[in-house]
């Protein structure tokens, strides 16, 4: 089965070019050549920065995949990312150019974090594991990633056991740093705030979440919808392999299923057939049959509900906030 992934934002140039052309069309008919001139003007003037921006950006990208991939970048990404290394080999050399245009077009902003090398790549690998398997994806919807050096509550204040990331509806995404490379970490426990924040960011239509993955067609969404009805009770019976964080809110529903399925994949297509083929087909990525073809002989374990050691308070959750 194949799923469309969310769309591309090349359906604005479509639209705006679109508009140009009734513009000068409609000043043709009303006011002349004269009118249809001035009309072709104005219309022009905002797609030529909008093809300037473009080649610009295009520019960008062919200099950066132009250079071979850093050997320190592949020795980080071979330490951090559990998902990088189950890739076939095809599938890893793209999601080393998708990381790099993902760097280049993307703004990290350290609040009060010195932002490494490292930590760009952790932030940019859990997004790029998101995308990889749609070539064309941009993720136009992200405008600025901001680390923080630790926990924070809903004043933005540190130090509190609170909040480890939010996504919020604008397009900022937080994230506290001892979080991600917690996450990064431990790679078999549902536990990503990578993963989980940059999912809240494909769930988002127009300036909501809704807990629909952008780009499902109905029936998957009503497919969708049956499987959350029928785990949420579970989740809040502790039964279930996702974390119960998302057991009351659709919203966070999606996001914790995000995480189990590109953590332990093995296990969650185990527990539920379904809900891995719909995320494998909307991904359009197969991380459980990788983890067999990697010759794991065991089943990596998911442990969603114990606290981790070095940890302060137990486990925490991540968070988004919707309103502005
Ligand atoms: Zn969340």
């Amino acid at each position: 089965m194949r799923t469309t992934p969310p769309p591309v934002p090349r359906i604005a140039w479509a639209g705006l070019s679109l508009a140009g052309g009734i513009v000068v069309c409609l000043a043709g008919l009303f006011a002349g050549l004269p009118g249809a001139f001035a009309a072709l003007a104005l219309a022009a003037a905002p797609i030529a920065i909008l093809w300037r921006r473009s080649a610009r950006r295009w520019r960008a990208r062919r200099a950066a995949l132009n250079l071979p991939f850093p050997e320190d970048w592949r020795r980080l990404l071979r330490d951090w990312s559990d998902h990088y290394l189950r890739l076939p080999d095809a599938l890893r050399a793209r999601f080393e150019d998708d990381l790099r245009i993902f760097l280049v077009e993307k703004q990290i902003t350290g609040v009060g974090v010195e932002v490494t090398d490292e930590l760009r790549l952790l932030v940019a690998a859990s997004a790029v594991t998101l995308s990889l398997g749609w070539p064309e994806y941009e993720w136009e919807q992200l405008h600025e990633i901001l680390l923080y050096p630790d926990e924070f509550d809903r004043d933005y204040e540190f130090g509190f056991d609170d909040l480890a990331g939010q996504a919020h509806p604008w397009g900022t995404i937080i994230l506290s740093v001892p979080a991600l490379r917690e996450s990064f970490r431990v790679s078999d426990d549902a536990y990503h705030v990578g993963f989980h924040e940059f999912a809240h960011l494909l769930d988002l239509e127009q300036t909501h979440f809704d807990g629909i993955p952008a780009g499902f067609e109905e029936t998957q969404a009503r497919r969708w919808v049956e499987i959350r009805e029928r785990e949420m009770p579970r989740m809040q019976r502790g039964e279930s392999l996702l974390d119960e964080y998302g057991a009351h809110d659709p919203v966070e529903f999606l996001a914790v299923a995000v995480e189990a399925f590109f953590e332990p994949a093995r296990a969650l297509r185990r527990a539920d057939p379904e809900m891995y083929e719909l995320l494998a087909a909307y991904f359009q990525q197969d991380p459980a049959a990788w983890d067999d073809a990697r010759g794991l002989t065991f089943e990596r374990p998911a442990r969603p509900h114990l606290p981790r050691p070095g940890v302060r308070g137990g486990r925490r959750r991540p968070h988004f906030r919707s309103t502005v």
